[in-house]
């Protein structure tokens, strides 16, 4: 049965930053299903699933998400996933984990905790008595490599692998077993410290990856009597899998004021978010030469676009174009169930990467998954 991707959007509140230099609010949510975009240019209304306004707290962002049903669905057995994107300072990181990893030793305040947070809290409620087992692994893609942020040391790149019946998937990627909220919450911690940031004029704490934790729910049958997914591992046990994805920001070279090796990883986060349909196509290639950006040019297509097409009439989805698309193929066109979440800037000063967010956003309603 074909099941829409769901993006939700949530619309963050203007920063002590954006408030001191008088940026205006030119976002805001027209009841709890569309946003609406007015500024001098620009009138524009988009639909969603949900929308969160600059007030909703955290709690309410994980109620009114239907998290909670994806986590069941994970228990189930499915491929469940859940993403974050939009432009760098939007939101993306605090929406999902809350400011933790992004404060050093300081534990975040209960209410601040993200999206993932309060999903590992739900899936443990779930996995007492009920015989789950449940492990972890967290990646990220970092300048076209996957790197696994679970394992000491420093990092290395691991090949990414296809078959037939489980797709793209990381090859010798580390996967931690856990058993409760700490645990899973220090693991969490310790990857997102190993992430590669980096600080630039926009965010002070830019995620310059992509990043993926992904925990796996292994059940034995027998045990729990919800229908089987269609996951089922080797012998009695099935497994599905819970992913949450931290994309790394589109941005504007021009705005970050990224010049070197910062442009570089710029031009590679752009790049693989093109293939993926949410970044326009690079302009002002020339100005990026004369900074000392090299890279490989930008991919054709764009996985979301072509998806979103009906299936007959589709061409090709090339996948292939990026790591980021492959791991997230079955997510986007396969069999698994996905949430997506638009994060944007209240900000007039942002309004074309916004424009842009809520466009690509709103293309991703057409796109269903066959789980
Ligand atoms: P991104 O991951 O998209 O680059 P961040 O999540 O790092 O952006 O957010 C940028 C800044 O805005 C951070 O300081 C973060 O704490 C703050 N912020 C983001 N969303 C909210 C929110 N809903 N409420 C309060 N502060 C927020
Ligand atoms: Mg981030």
């Amino acid at each position: 049965q074909a099941t829409p991707l769901s993006p939700l959007a949530r619309v963050r509140p203007l920063t002590c930053a954006e408030s001191r230099r008088g940026d205006r609010r030119a976002v805001r949510s027209l009841g709890d299903s569309a946003v609406h975009v007015s500024a001098a240019r620009h009138d524009a209304t988009f639909g969603f699933s949900a929308v969160f306004d600059a007030g909703t707290s955290q709690e309410a962002v994980f109620e009114g998400s239907g998290m909670r049903e994806l986590v069941e669905l994970a228990v189930g057995g499915f491929a469940c996933t859940v993403f974050a994107f939009g432009q760098t300072g939007s939101g993306k990181t605090y929406t999902l984990m809350g400011p933790l990893a992004q404060s050093e030793a300081r534990p975040a305040a209960p209410c601040a905790l993200g999206l993932m947070q309060r999903s590992f809290a739900c899936l443990l409620e779930q996995s007492w008595g009920a015989g789950l087992a449940l492990s972890a692994s967290y990646v990220e893609i970092y300048n076209e490599q996957v790197r696994d942020l679970l394992s000491p040391g420093p990092p290395c790149a691991l090949p990414l692998r296809w078959s037939k019946s489980r797709g793209f998937y990381v090859e010798n990627q580390l996967s931690v077993e856990f058993e409760s909220l700490e645990a899973v919450t220090a693991l969490l911690l310790e990857g997102s410290r190993r992430r590669r940031s980096s600080a630039h004029a926009l965010n002070k704490h830019s995620s310059r990856s992509h990043a993926l934790l992904t925990v796996h729910v292994r059940s034995r049958a027998g045990v729990t009597s919800s229908p089987a997914g269609p996951q089922h591992g080797a012998g009695s046990s099935r497994q599905g899998t819970l992913c949450f994805v931290d994309l790394a920001g589109s941005e504007r070279v021009k705005d970050t004021g990224s010049t070197g090796e910062l442009c570089v990883e710029a031009n590679n986060i752009n790049r693989s978010l093109l293939a993926l349909g949410e970044a326009r196509a690079a302009r002002g290639a020339a100005r990026r030469r004369r900074r000392g950006c090299h890279g490989a040019p930008p991919p054709a297509g764009h996985c979301i676009s072509l998806l979103a097409k009906p299936r007959g009439k589709r061409p090709h989805v090339p996948y292939r174009d990026s790591k980021l698309t492959r791991l997230l193929a079955r997510a986007l066109g396969g069999s698994g169930i996905t949430l997506m979440v638009a994060c944007v800037s209240p900000s007039s000063r942002c309004l074309s990467e916004t424009l842009s967010t809520l466009r690509y956003a709103s293309r991703a309603r057409s796109v269903t998954t066959r789980p």
